[in-house]
């Protein structure tokens, strides 16, 4: 079914997306209208398929049914001025979603989008990615900030946070990442080291977590910089 949804621009392939079921919430169908996905593929002939495509350096970005099931699942923790991690961060395209569902421009209400990846040559590039997709006055005032790092151990600075998105399977739930959610707060993580499945990770006002398994998932390994390619 997913194939089914390509389209002739990002707008054809988000409302094909909504009309297939694969995208259920206004709010995220209206913050991906906003990205426009060919800024953040090397093949822009593909870019409005529903399908990954490699983005080199041992990097792919994730099919935009895979970004839709994530952010709805993320969704109660995505408010005007909530504080999102998004571990693995890749081409910056989830940065760039993250961003809209976290602001309200009729209330100026600002979240802050932190994203992480260990390769810098992919940080740089998601930068000028967003910086091409008129995102880069967000990049210069830290509304969206794009670092280098080891995502495992998240990002103290910026923590805690309500949401935390992670974009490559983990061998197990990093704890770190555990500590740096907020109480309420949730991540998304898909776990595993052959069969993946994505794992939700939710932090109760009491500080009590609980772990429900979702599905099953491939996605590239959390892994230390040099085993990754
Ligand atoms: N979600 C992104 C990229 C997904 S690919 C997108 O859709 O564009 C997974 C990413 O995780 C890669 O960019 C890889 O470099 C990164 N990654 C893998 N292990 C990591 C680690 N330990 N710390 C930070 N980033 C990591």
């Amino acid at each position: 079914m997913a194939w089914k949804c390509t389209g002739a621009t990002n707008e054809a392939l988000i409302k094909n997306m909504a009309g297939h079921g694969l995208i259920n919430s206004e709010r995220v169908q209206a913050a991906m209208s906003k990205v426009d996905r060919a800024h953040y593929v090397r093949s822009k002939a593909s870019a409005y398929e529903d399908s990954p495509q490699v983005i080199g350096h041992g990097a792919t970005i994730s099919a935009p049914h895979m970004h839709a099931h994530a952010l709805e699942n993320l969704l109660p923790f995505l408010q005007p001025g909530s504080r999102v991690l998004d571990v693995g961060s890749g081409s910056g395209y989830l940065a760039a979603v993250l961003h809209y569902l976290v602001t309200d421009t009729d209330t100026g209400v600002t979240g802050t989008v932190v994203g992480i990846d260990h390769i810098p040559e992919l940080v740089e590039w998601s930068v000028d990615n967003l910086r091409r997709d008129n995102l880069g006055a967000e990049v210069d005032s830290e509304l969206i900030k794009m670092v280098v790092g080891d995502g495992r151990a998240g990002y103290p600075p910026s923590a805690p946070f309500d949401a935390i998105h992670v974009g490559a399977a983990a061998p197990m739930v990093p704890e770190l990442l555990i500590n740096q959610l907020k109480s309420p707060g949730r991540m998304f993580i898909p776990v595993g080291t052959g069969m993946q499945q994505v794992i939700q990770v939710d932090k109760d006002a009491d500080g009590n977590v609980t772990q429900k398994e979702l599905f099953n998932v491939v996605y590239v390994p959390l892994t230390d910089r040099d085993k990754q390619f």
